[in-house]
């Protein structure tokens, strides 16, 4: 016997389509249904839109705490800014840079960090290796399963410490994951960052040594684009709406909230796989399915913004990028606002890093910062008037950064997409190409919601539309 309750004589629906998770993927697979004519619902469990595009507020002015930089490659994302009429900022870089491996920090200018040469070529002879094995699975027919299961039985790190000829490639490398899959590489399936050169367009693209370069930013944060695309579509939005139980039968799927239930022909849920584990399914999901959903890990991430009164590095010759081995922050970068006066550094706490000091008091973590960070600042960097800060982790409906596949279970990563009956999957995680970007998660909105559209009009529910509607 069901142990979900709902009116059995309700006849009727809410709606076609409840789409489940207002972040981007979401609400472009809302807006896209509500294009072809379909009735749709959108409920988030939060009070706001957007998911990881966070923004918060210091002093009036807007700063990033989740995603925050749009690449050149971001071409669905580019023409929805431009649709959306978002502006666009260039990243600061200009100036000195830092590097920190081991005790010595190198400074740099130029547009790669100054290390030995030969370090650079062993980090180029990994991206090549990289490359050379997405073609090696891409060309292979009869070996291709057993080539899976030997790159998807090595953590990447294993992988790393065979290939590297020089201790501090692997530091790099270190480095360049926590960036990236806010993780260690032994933490990640060989298989799975493989899939992700793929999916990025090869190794330089998606472990850049120069994570900030080529990259913008967008005036009045990230979480503006959701709210821009909300607003489009804002009768077909129900916030602070958990969805916590989904059933789903023959006819239809009632999504569960708290004291109410949505009846709909479908469902996309565009929403982490760690966060679907969070939702109670009748009947369940295929034991398989579940398992791997289990498996996508969420990365770490602890986005801590010091603001100052003005961006005095800069009057220092300096760019206000710091990239660190040593911790706790590994990435540092200027986010001062593009108009005003106001000065302020973002630090991205990552992978074992974030795990560590995610668990001590806000007080140590920002002393272990400030410590950190005055070697290459000088004394001013003590002078902040204000720090902004969001553990990814420690977020309900997010519980972490963004997914990735440890070893043992990454080949079974295209399934992520699949439909369970009348359920449809999106979210960035889900997305084949520019996986757990911004730009993915459009992608993967644009897929599912086409796949709900195909349902929908082979069952006669929704006609094509004429030139004339
Ligand atoms: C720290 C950080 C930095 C990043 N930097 C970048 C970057 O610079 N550039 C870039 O392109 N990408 C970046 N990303 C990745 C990018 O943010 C994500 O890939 C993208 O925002 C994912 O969107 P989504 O809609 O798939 O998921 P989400 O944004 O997570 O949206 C899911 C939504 O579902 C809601 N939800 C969850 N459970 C339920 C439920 N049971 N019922 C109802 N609603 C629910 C959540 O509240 C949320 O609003 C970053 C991510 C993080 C965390």
């Amino acid at each position: 016997m069901s142990n979900l309750q709902y009116d059995a004589n309700q006849l009727g629906y809410n709606a076609d389509v409840i789409v489940i998770g207002a972040g981007l993927s979401g609400l472009y697979a809302t807006r896209r249904l509500i294009q072809e004519g379909a009735n749709v619902l959108l409920l988030e469990a939060r009070e706001r839109v957007g998911g990881r595009l966070a923004t918060s507020t210091f002093n009036g002015e807007i700063y990033d705490i989740g995603a925050h930089w749009i690449s050149t490659e971001a071409q669905l994302l580019r023409s929805l800014l431009t649709e959306l009429s978002v502006p666009l900022y260039q990243q600061y870089h200009a100036g000195t840079s830092a590097l920190t491996i081991g005790k010595r920090t190198r400074q740099f200018k130029q547009r790669l960090p100054r290390i030995s040469p030969f370090i650079l070529l062993d980090v180029h002879r990994i991206h090549r290796k990289l490359n050379a094995l997405v073609h090696k699975l891409q060309a292979t027919n009869h070996n291709f399963t057993k080539i899976l299961e030997q790159t998807d039985r090595l953590s990447f790190g294993a992988w790393l410490h065979q290939e590297c000829r020089h201790a501090t490639t692997i530091h790099v490398f270190e480095i360049l994951c926590k960036i990236t899959f806010f993780a260690q590489p032994d933490e990640l399936s060989l298989f799975y960052v493989v899939d992700q050169v793929n999916s990025h367009n090869g190794a330089a693209n998606l472990f850049s040594m120069r994570p900030t370069m080529n990259k913008e930013r967008v005036a009045g944060g990230t979480q503006r684009i959701a709210e821009l695309l909300a607003r489009q579509i804002k009768q077909h939005v129900i916030t602070d709406t958990p969805v916590l139980a989904i059933r789903q039968d023959q006819e239809s799927v009632i999504a569960y909230s708290r004291g109410s239930s949505y009846r709909a022909r479908y469902a996309i849920l565009a929403i982490p796989p760690a966060v679907t584990e969070q939702i109670y399914f009748e009947p369940t999901l295929p034991a398989q399915r579940d398992a791997l959903h289990q498996r996508v890990v969420m990365g770490r991430a602890i986005c801590a913004t010091l603001c100052f009164d003005y961006p005095f590095w800069r009057e220092n010759g300096k760019s206000g990028i710091i990239i660190s081995h040593q911790g706790p922050a590994t990435l540092v970068h200027d986010v001062s606002p593009a108009h005003s006066t106001e000065g302020a550094l973002a630090c991205l706490i990552s992978g074992s890093d974030a795990a560590h000091w995610g668990a001590q008091p806000k007080s140590e973590r920002l002393r272990a910062l400030v410590n950190q960070l005055q070697p290459w600042f000088g004394d001013e960097i003590t002078a902040y008037r204000g720090l902004i800060e969001r553990d990814w982790s420690t977020e309900r409906w997010t519980r972490g950064a963004t997914g990735f596949m440890p070893n043992g279970s990454a080949s079974y990563i295209q399934s992520l997409a699949l439909p369970i009956g009348r359920l449809h999957f999106a979210g960035g995680e889900t997305a084949t190409k520019w996986t757990n970007t911004m730009e993915g998660a459009l992608t993967a909105g644009e897929r599912a919601a086409a796949e709900v559209i195909s349902e929908l009009m082979s069952g006669g529910y929704l006609r094509k539309m004429m030139a004339s509607d």
